[in-house]
């Protein structure tokens, strides 16, 4: 497994992989959710590039950027473990020359849920990941069904701008009580920790009534409300019943869609979702 840092590196490496070559982005702090990534991508793919990149873009300016969590080393081993070819590590300076001033905006779909939330989020999102696929070439991309929202965008992305890239994404990991894997989950206490399986009770409950014949969006919203105000610790941010496709709040469920939510325990956002076929 080879690691890069700089441009010049990057562009002296990715020749000498074979095709198809897989990307899966990260900011690092590697799980099982992560590594289930890499080893699609290295079932796929003949050649796979992970790139490591806390991209400050894409954090709010009271958001946990400076306390987000680092061991490159302790990911460096995972990603040679789970059979990465090269692990692209680019600094600040690397993704954001000095006077950077070219950004790469989605509409329409970074409107609602996350995109409402967090001001700029996605702008950053998918100005790192334009420049990670231009840089790298991929033919694939591998992406995480637990940022919904981030997978969406990121198709539209790459069909708006032509990217020859087919775009895959993977089922979300969980822990074994429900609980998405996060590398936000270390910031979690005990106490916190047992009340976040909060999130996945709530979107067990939604599924189960729409499983059942509930069709009206409103009552799957109320569902996850309800169970999330029962949980002392947490603190509901929203809880959306849309359209799987458009992110729109539905009123009726009729195709495919996509129960998603944003909830505090204690100060850690946690966000988290279902697909309804
Ligand atoms: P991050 O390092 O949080 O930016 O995540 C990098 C990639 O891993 C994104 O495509 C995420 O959607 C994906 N990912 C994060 N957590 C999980 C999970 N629990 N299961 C599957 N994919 C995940």
């Amino acid at each position: 497994m080879k690691i890069v840092s700089s441009i010049q590196e990057l562009n002296a490496a990715r020749p000498l992989l074979p095709g198809p070559v897989g990307l899966v982005p990260t900011m690092g702090f590697l799980h099982a959710g992560h590594i289930s990534l890499v080893e699609r991508a290295r079932r796929e793919c003949a050649g796979v590039i992970v790139s490591i990149f806390v991209n400050p873009a894409q954090f709010g300016p009271n958001e946990d950027l400076a306390k987000y969590p680092r061991d490159l080393p302790r990911d460096l081993a995972l990603l040679e473990a789970a059979g990465a070819d090269l692990v692209w590590t680019p600094t600040p300076e690397v993704m954001y020359p000095p006077g950077f001033q070219t950004w790469i905006t989605v509409e329409g779909l970074t409107a609602p849920l996350e995109g409402a939330q967090r001001p700029g989020h996605f702008r950053g999102v998918t100005t790192v990941v334009a420049k990670l696929f231009n840089a790298v070439q991929p033919q694939k991309a591998y992406f995480g069904q637990k940022d919904a929202q981030q997978a969406a965008v990121i198709r539209r992305m790459t069909k708006d701008l032509n990217f020859p890239i087919e775009i895959v994404v993977c089922p979300t990991v969980r822990e074994a009580d429900g609980l998405a894997m996060s590398s936000r989950n270390t910031y979690l206490n005990p106490e916190e920790r047992k009340a976040a399986t909060v999130l996945f009770r709530a979107l067990t409950a939604a599924k189960a009534a729409h499983e059942q014949g509930e069709r009206d969006a409103e009552a799957l919203r109320r569902i996850l409300t309800g169970t999330i105000s029962a949980e002392p610790l947490a603190r509901l941010q929203y809880a959306s019943c849309a359209d799987y496709d458009t992110l729109e709040e539905l009123e009726k469920v009729t195709g495919k869609s996509l129960l998603s939510m944003a909830v505090f325990v204690g100060k850690t956002r946690l966000i988290d979702n279902f697909v309804l076929e």
